[in-house]
């Protein structure tokens, strides 16, 4: 099960770890400051989500780069509009002189619309942007599919969703036949939904379809970051498309509800409309994140306690 951590401290910026279960990969959300993201782990970013490029959310990016080049790694890099360009001028502010041109590639995917999804690759020592092409799929990899919703937060802020892949159990207590290299293939024939393929066990033959009973579909764990966005409707509507029955969402959730007219001012959200978009939604489990600065570890509790009230409610 995808596992999140949490790696900045109250106070800081806010930086979101998904570790993939036996794998050495590992995805960040937003690199805003992150105390407790240790140099090994910054190593294992496969992939870096940002959701808009305020500061707190991207000012942390060099420091993962940082740690990454020499690494020979292709790292991809999913943004909004114009994350490219941001990360093309981000990185020429450095001199890269002693830099070997294949110390690292990242691949930008930058994020139009649902529909549109401009890829580019950039490399040391120039790193001079180059098109790659047009699609409509942002990532997927061995482990996982992420869908996404743009939001408003007066510029556009990526929500994303981690989706596992499905898994299939055999039930062994249950087989009248000998465990061997069979059940993979019934595996195989049962993810491709191929029913009439033959399946040979002990020396015979057997219809994949009359043994597809041992084995159960499990459904990927759903993980989701919403990161800023203004609490309205518009928003609340692509929130419902993506995030519904997720397990586990993670939440802006930058104002009291007693400030909630500086989250109007600021196309932010606040306590209790976190909660409940997070109840109207579904979701197994919800936990608010990214406070306001200002905020001490009560005002944390206040914001926690309005959130649950109105997520449980
Ligand atoms: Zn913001
Ligand atoms: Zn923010």
């Amino acid at each position: 099960m995808l596992q999140a951590e949490i790696k900045s401290l109250l106070k800081e910026d806010i930086s979101i770890l998904i570790k993939v279960p036996n794998s050495a990969k590992h995805y960040v959300c937003d690199c805003g400051e992150a105390s407790l993201l240790t140099v090994k782990e910054a190593q294992a970013i496969s992939a870096i989500f940002i959701s808009h490029t305020h500061i707190d959310h991207f000012s942390n990016f060099d420091g993962i780069f940082r740690h990454q080049i020499g690494s020979g790694e292709k790292v991809v890099i999913c943004g909004p509009r114009n994350i490219h360009q941001q990360i093309e001028a981000r990185l020429k502010s450095y001199t890269w002189n002693l830099i070997d041109e294949n110390a690292i590639e990242y691949e930008i995917r930058e994020i139009v619309s649902k529909e549109e999804i401009n890829v580019y690759t950039i490399r040391p020592p120039y790193w001079n942007l180059e098109y790659v092409k047009t699609q409509n799929v942002l990532f997927e990899d061995e482990y996982v599919n992420v869908d996404f919703a743009i939001l408003d937060h007066k510029t556009d802020s990526i929500a994303y969703l981690f989706k596992e892949k499905d898994s299939v159990t055999f039930h062994e207590n249950i087989s009248d036949f000998k465990n061997g290299k069979w059940i993979s293939e019934l595996k195989t024939a049962f993810e491709n939904n191929d029913p009439d393929k033959e399946i040979e066990i002990e020396g015979t033959l057997y219809k994949a379809l009359g043994l597809f009973h041992l084995l159960t579909r499990n459904e990927g764990y759903k993980l989701g970051v919403i990161m800023d966005h203004a609490a309205d409707e518009d928003n609340y509507k692509k929130i419902k498309d993506v995030f519904n029955h997720a397990d586990m969402v993670y939440i802006e959730t930058f104002y009291k509800d007693e400030d909630q007219e500086f989250a109007k001012m600021n196309h932010h959200s606040f306590a209790s409309a976190s909660g409940k978009i997070m109840k109207e939604c579904n979701v197994k489990e919800a936990i608010p994140i990214h406070f306001s600065r200002r905020y001490t570890e009560n005002d944390q509790q206040e914001i926690e306690t309005a959130f649950y009230k109105a997520f449980r409610n």
